[in-house]
């Protein structure tokens, strides 16, 4: 098969051809269609997470169809249209594992990070980790629900009931929670960089009640902020622009250091956290849900061999919505 591989960090993926993947026991073996472009694919890239797999094939919101199966491997007819996030493997005893917190599991393992991902023409994974995909949906428009639509999920959840919601970083996960969270009933307030005017656009059309830039203060206090880019100097702006009693959810999975802040921002009963991975349950959840909203993906397709292209476009703040790698001719 041929495939897009990191071999070292802060390098080109290196386009090769490889042996295909060996399902095996309790795996299926996928010809991959379509895989989108995640954030989190970049901090791999830069290797700015800890114990990768290397080489590795990046790539995980992966649509493929199942054309084999391991031993053990039932749950899934060939032929079968599935999904593949990057919550991979969890050890099924810990104590996160028994109380429905698989996604904080020690013992857990990625897709395109610790296990080969979906920027190659196959791949294997666990069946008890791929999701049925609902059937509205083409292959390129499905696959940036896999992660930026199923983390921008647990990242609303998180911030509960609240009216006012800033985003900040108007990327993949945002143009996605932007549609779910106004169909909820709530108001979105979307933060840009600065002066990115085609990005404010993006979010107003998307249902933002507001956009502006990261360093602007929103005409209304906020009730909760989520910040989807990987940068901690928006951690004290978005605190200063919640409201006593707000919340705000640092969505991703690598951000540089939160500059010190006074402790003001925070009292006033403000809540910082973050959100880690997910659970299978937040997939089943989010991909029964999203058809009803129902969200609308952006994509911007690129073929595999240009991955490298996708993921500077993603650096560069070039895209609305997501990128999205073609991997079969006859994705739909
Ligand atoms: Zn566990
Ligand atoms: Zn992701």
């Amino acid at each position: 098969m041929r495939a897009m591989i990191l071999e070292a960090p802060r390098t080109p993926l290196r386009w090769a051809e490889v042996p295909d993947p060996e399902p095996g026991e309790g795996q299926v073996l996928l010809r991959v269609r379509a895989c989108a472009v995640c954030r989190t694919d970049l901090h791999v890239v830069d290797g700015e997470l800890p114990h990768p797999k290397r080489p590795i094939i990046p790539g995980h919101e992966i649509v493929a169809e199942v054309v084999g199966r391991g031993p053990g491997a039932t749950r899934f007819a060939l032929g079968t249209r599935v999904g593949v996030p990057w919550l991979g493997y969890t050890c099924g005893k810990c104590r996160y594992c028994l109380s429905g917190r698989e996604n904080l599991c020690a013992e857990a393992r990625f897709t395109g990070y610790q296990l080969d991902g979906g920027y190659a023409e196959s791949c294997v994974a666990d069946e008890r980790f791929c999701f049925p995909l609902p059937e509205g949906y083409p292959d390129l428009q499905v696959a940036p629900l896999l992660c930026a639509g199923l983390i921008g999920h647990r990242t609303l959840r998180a911030a509960g009931d609240a009216e006012r919601i800033g985003i900040y970083g108007f990327g993949a996960a945002a143009h996605i929670v932007a549609q779910e969270a106004t169909a909820r009933g709530q108001k979105v307030y979307a933060f840009t960089r600065p002066g990115d005017e085609a990005g404010q656009a993006f979010a107003r059309r998307l249902g933002a009640v507001w956009a502006g830039g990261s360093a602007d203060l929103p005409p209304e206090e906020l009730d909760a902020a989520l910040i989807f880019a990987p940068a901690g100097e928006l951690v004290p702006l978005a605190l200063k622009a919640v409201a006593r009693g707000g919340t705000v959810v640092c969505g991703g999975i690598h951000m540089s250091d939160i500059p010190s802040f006074p402790y003001e921002l925070l009292w006033g009963e403000r809540t910082l956290r973050s959100i880690a991975n997910l659970t299978r349950k937040d997939g089943e959840e989010f991909l029964a849900l999203a058809p009803k909203v129902p969200v609308r993906t952006e994509v911007q397709p690129f073929p595999l061999e240009q991955a490298n292209e996708a993921l500077s476009a993603l650096r560069h703040g070039k895209l609305h919505g997501a990128a999205v790698l073609q991997v079969s001719p006859d994705a739909r």
